[in-house]
């Protein structure tokens, strides 16, 4: 039996990870994109960020690396998925929004213009993908990085934070927009803990994600053996499946597919004072603020 245009759009999954900056979520992002395309699904890979780094590890030739901010500058008038598209290993398309020159121009304006853009030419087409993978710079400070939220309906949105406060305050923050956005049907999966420290408390985490109403999807250790696989430009997930990040990336990216997004809950943001008490790893109420 055909599948209805109603269906595709159903069967479609879109998951986008969000955090604080180098917090590990192009990491994370992009080893999902790679694990979901080794399942047979076709995948397209977001960079949503405009330091633009975040399917390097993806495309199949970085020489021709290129991003919606460049076609915009070079004037292209009338732009095709084609144009904005790279070819990545394992059949992933992988697509980077760019940014401004450093220290010239709006990063969160080119994010916002690239999400247009995506929209006129009809990137995210159903037809097409089985998968999509946001990777979003986490600090929603302006309308223009809030564009992903806005422009990605049905999105599973995947928080990325560690045991360091400033983390969860970013973490925090997000959710805070998770429910702005929830009439586009945006739901919180849950945390994917990306440790600093391997011996970190666990707890105020746990305590963190009970406070939002969400879940702690996985953990993943610290290993000098994700930024040697940067090196040789690969995911962790391909330059060592067996690795203790790789197997924990691979559980967090199972456990988002397997979740109903109707019965994730809403978040419930906290108060800047309340997440670094949490964090301190005080249970009750200190009256330190
Ligand atoms: P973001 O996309 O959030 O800015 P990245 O994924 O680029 O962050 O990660 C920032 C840096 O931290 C990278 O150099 C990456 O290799 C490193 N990194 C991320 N996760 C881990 C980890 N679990 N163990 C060791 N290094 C990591
Ligand atoms: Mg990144």
């Amino acid at each position: 039996m055909y599948k209805t245009r109603v269906d595709r759009e159903a069967t479609m999954e879109r998951i986008a990870f969000y955090g604080k900056g180098g917090i590990g979520k192009s990491t994370i992002a992009t080893s999902s994109s790679l694990l979901l395309a080794q399942q047979g699904l076709q995948v397209l890979h977001v960079g949503c960020d405009p330091k633009h780094d975040s399917s390097l590890v993806l495309v199949k030739d970085p020489s021709g690396f290129k991003t919606v901010v460049d076609q915009i500058i070079h004037g292209a008038d009338e732009l095709d998925p084609e144009d904005l598209i790279m070819e990545g290993i394992h059949g992933i398309h992988c697509v980077e929004s760019g940014g401004p020159q450093a220290g010239r121009g709006c990063g969160g304006r080119a994010v916002s213009r690239s999400f247009e853009i995506f929209e006129e030419v009809e990137l995210v087409d159903s037809d097409v993908y089985d998968m999509v993978v946001y990777d979003v710079l986490g600090d929603v400070v302006c309308g223009g990085f809030a564009a992903p939220m806005r422009k990605s309906a049905r999105s599973k949105v995947v928080i990325v934070l560690s045991e360091e406060m400033m983390a969860a305050y970013a973490a925090n923050r997000i959710a805070a927009a998770i429910t702005q956005f929830q009439r586009n049907g945006i739901v919180l999966a849950g945390l994917a803990v990306n440790l600093k420290n391997n011996r970190a408390d666990l707890t105020p985490i746990a305590r963190f994600a009970k406070a939002l109403n969400t879940q702690v999807l996985g953990v993943i250790p610290r290993d000098p053996l994700v930024c040697e696989a940067e090196l040789y430009r690969q995911c962790i997930v391909d330059y060592e499946p067996e690795s203790p990040v790789a197997q924990s990336i691979r559980a967090i990216v199972n456990k988002v597919l397997a979740i109903d997004r109707t019965t994730c809950p809403v978040p419930t943001p906290l108060l800047d004072s309340k997440v670094r008490e949490i964090m301190r790893g005080f249970e009750l109420d200190t009256g330190v603020g």
